[in-house]
C-alpha cells in the first residue's frame, strides 16, 4: 500500500450547507489536567482555574470517536447505510469517493 496524503479541507465539503472544516466529536475521554486558582463567588459558585501552559501535564484516555461531522451545521459523515462513519480508515476512503465525485460533477 502506498501513502497518502490529503488536506482535509480540500477533501470534505458538508453535504449539507458546503462547509468544509471537520471536526471530530469523542465520547469517554478523560482530561486530566493540574488545578492553579479556586475563587468563591459571591453567589457561592466556586470557579477553578487550570495550568494552560504545562501541556505535559495534560493527559488523554482513549476516548471512543462518536462521529465526524460539519463544524459549521454539525451534519454528521456518514457511509451509504446511514450510518455515522467513526474510524479515520473510512472516513479517509469517503472523503477520497466524495471529492472524486464532485470533481467528475464539475466537468460535465
Ligand atoms: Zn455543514
Amino acid at each position: 500500500m502506498s501513502e497518502e496524503h490529503i488536506s482535509v479541507s480540500q477533501y470534505f465539503e458538508c453535504l449539507d450547507c458546503k462547509g468544509d472544516l471537520l471536526e471530530e466529536i469523542m465520547t469517554g475521554v478523560q482530561l486530566c489536567t493540574a488545578l492553579t486558582d479556586m475563587s468563591e463567588l459571591k453567589n457561592g459558585t466556586v470557579e477553578v482555574e487550570y495550568n494552560q501552559f504545562e501541556l505535559e501535564g495534560v493527559q488523554w484516555s482513549d476516548g471512543v470517536v462518536d462521529r465526524y461531522q460539519c463544524a459549521n451545521c454539525g451534519w454528521p459523515v456518514q457511509d451509504e447505510n446511514s450510518q455515522n462513519i467513526t474510524n479515520p480508515e473510512d472516513l479517509f476512503e469517503w472523503l477520497i469517493e466524495h471529492k472524486e465525485n464532485r470533481d467528475k460533477g464539475d466537468k460535465s
